[in-house]
């Protein structure tokens, strides 16, 4: 394995940490740097003392990291993994969609998924000891920092469609442990000659840790939930709401109708204007009828 400065390159943060535990997102673009917005007002909602730390590359604009920055969010700029050009060509946007297509709903044009990976620059913030990620495409509705007393590593299932999907896990929310020893592991293992990780580093992550904690469905509610199962959907228990595929502030997007009451929540938060109780919010077969 590669020395522990090494481990330490590729990731710059800004100011230091300001606890022991933190939230962590990652936005590569300016649309997802929005996503992040509404996630972190959010999360001050929740009166929660951790750091709110935002992953960023280089593809995102100063005057799209400023809102976070105002809203005390900690900066720490990342740079793409070290992967080689052939994992790069195999995971680039057309060649994934070419050869696992996606079929059940669809991902934005601003979506890369190489940039999925930066994710794992995570195991890289030794600062803190315990780190919920939380994708920037996600809205948190309730105080979840139990979660930093949970085992790395925990995840909720992958749930939107049928009971199949309790066999995966969704990584858009997860408890880990922060390690150079682990994130030089997983550089090791991501990157072995011919590998393809069809669900980027959801599969990945499924894969490096065979034995993931499952966290209720509840703390990470995929937004198909409400038209596909919506027996499950408990506006009192969800505490992290996640935009799967279409986001929230794509203008028009094709379940945008079908998704009215998740999209307004999500522009509430977004302005930080008239985010309403939970509890006040109506039910999937409720919003049907209006
Ligand atoms: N992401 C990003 N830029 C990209 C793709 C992904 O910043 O081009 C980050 C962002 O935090 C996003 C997460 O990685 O929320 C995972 O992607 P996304 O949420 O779009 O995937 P989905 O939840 O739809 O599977
Ligand atoms: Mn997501």
């Amino acid at each position: 394995m590669m020395l522990g400065t090494e481990m330490l390159r590729g990731i710059r943060p800004i100011t230091t940490a300001g606890s022991r535990n933190a939230f962590v997102t990652l936005v590569t673009n300016g649309d997802y740097a929005m996503g992040a917005v509404a996630l972190a007002r959010s999360l001050l909602l929740t009166g929660s003392p951790a750091d709110i730390v935002v992953l960023f590359t280089g593809g995102v604009e100063a005057s799209a990291l400023q809102p976070l920055e105002a809203l005390g969010c900690r900066l720490v700029e990342v740079d793409h993994l070290p992967l080689s050009h052939a994992f790069n060509l195999r995971h680039a946007r057309g060649n994934l969609h070419a050869n696992a297509p996606f079929t059940k709903g669809r991902k934005p044009a601003f979506h890369s998924p190489l940039d999925n990976f930066c994710k794992l620059r995570l195991w890289q913030l030794i600062d803190y000891s315990t780190c919920i990620f939380i994708d920037a495409d996600a809205i948190v509705l309730k105080n979840i920092d139990k979660l930093f007393d949970y085992p790395e590593f925990s995840a909720a299932p992958n749930v939107y469609e049928s009971l199949e999907d309790f066999h995966r896990l969704n990584s858009g929310v997860f408890v880990a442990k922060p390690s150079l020893a682990t994130f030089g592991a997983m550089l090791k293992q991501l990157d072995e000659p011919d590998v393809f990780w069809r669900r980027t580093d959801q599969t990945f992550l499924e894969t490096f840790f065979p034995d993931w904690h499952g966290l209720p469905v509840f703390m990470n509610m995929l937004q198909y939930v409400w038209f596909n199962l919506p027996e499950l959907w408990d506006w009192r228990q969800i505490a992290v709401l996640h935009y799967q595929y279409e986001k929230p502030w794509e203008v028009g997007h094709p379940k945008a109708a079908q998704l009215r009451p998740l999209i307004d929540l999500w522009h509430a938060h977004y302005t930080g204007e008239g985010v309403p109780a939970p509890g006040s919010l109506p039910s999937p077969r409720d919003a049907d009828a209006a």
